[in-house]
């Protein structure tokens, strides 16, 4: 019997941010695969099997995954977010490109599910209204030169910039270091926010000039995203409301000239 995967993404945390898609691929499942604390939201269920594992042995459990779905099992692998955004559905093409040549008869799939980025930005107005990119500063997988090059670049060409990964016991300096960079590009009110845990009970919304952003990068954690405005990003102030954030559709000037007036 041949059997599935389903690469399901969880969204950020709210269960009522899951997709009915991605309920009915959970619901199906004979047996759920993932990180350790992305399982514990789903409840237990007699006849479905949870397969729980350690945060850094993506290709291991993607492994595991196929070979489940060779046995003939109906397979849900979950990530947080969407599992197509640093997470397991890359994860688990690497280990189909590499792997047992049987598992390409099997049927995959991939269930979306709402973003870090997107919910934070839904949170706060309309960060993302202009042209934007994502960017993990995580250097376990490339190397940080690579990150550095790709920040210039994303910088001068005036882009909205959301970053996964910011910072872990292990990467303590990156955030910072990606933030001065910014204070090179862009305005110093640029608006910076920082989206911690966003949809679940311990969510934390703070919004920051760039200039104080860097300072306060050591309050982030591996639960936040960070978003780094355009230099067109701006705050709508209100009374007894919080300000909205937005960065407007049109562009009126040139980033190249902006970028170089600055540095
Ligand atoms: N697949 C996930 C991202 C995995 S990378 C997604 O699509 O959201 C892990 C990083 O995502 C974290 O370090 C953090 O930067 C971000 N992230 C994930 N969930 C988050 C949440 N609820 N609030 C804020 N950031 C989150």
């Amino acid at each position: 019997m041949v059997g599935s995967l389903t690469i399901v993404g969880l969204g950020p945390g709210e269960a009522h941010w899951l997709t009915p898609a991605a309920q009915a691929a959970l619901d199906a499942a004979s047996d759920l695969v993932g990180y350790e604390p992305y399982l514990d939201r789903i409840p237990a269920r007699a006849g479905r099997t949870k397969h729980g594992s350690d945060n850094r042995v993506e290709i291991a459990r993607a492994e595991h995954a196929l070979r489940l779905a060779a046995e003939g099992r109906t397979v849900a692998v979950v990530s947080g977010g969407d599992p197509g955004v640093f997470a397991m559905a890359a994860a688990v093409f690497e280990a189909l490109e590499a792997g047992d040549p049987a598992w390409r008869a099997l049927t995959i799939t991939v269930e979306p599910g709402i973003t870090a980025m997107l919910a934070a930005a839904a949170k706060v107005g309309a960060p993302l209204g202009g042209d934007f990119c994502a960017i993990s500063l995580s250097d376990n997988l490339k190397p940080w030169e690579v990150v550095t090059m790709r920040l210039e670049a994303v910088l001068a060409a005036d882009f909205v910039i959301a970053l996964y990964n910011p910072i872990s016991k292990a990467r303590p300096w990156q955030l910072g270091a990606a933030l001065e960079l910014a204070v090179r590009h862009r305005p110093a009110e640029t608006p910076v926010i920082f989206a911690r845990a966003v949809g679940r009970p311990d969510e934390n919304l703070r919004v920051l000039p760039l200039s104080q952003a860097v300072a306060a990068a050591a309050s982030a954690d591996m639960a936040t995203l960070v978003m780094i405005g355009a230099s067109s990003t701006r705050l709508i102030e209100r009374p007894g409301q919080a300000a909205i954030v937005y960065t407007p559709r049109s562009v009126t000037k040139s980033p190249c000239a902006t970028s170089q007036g600055r540095t």
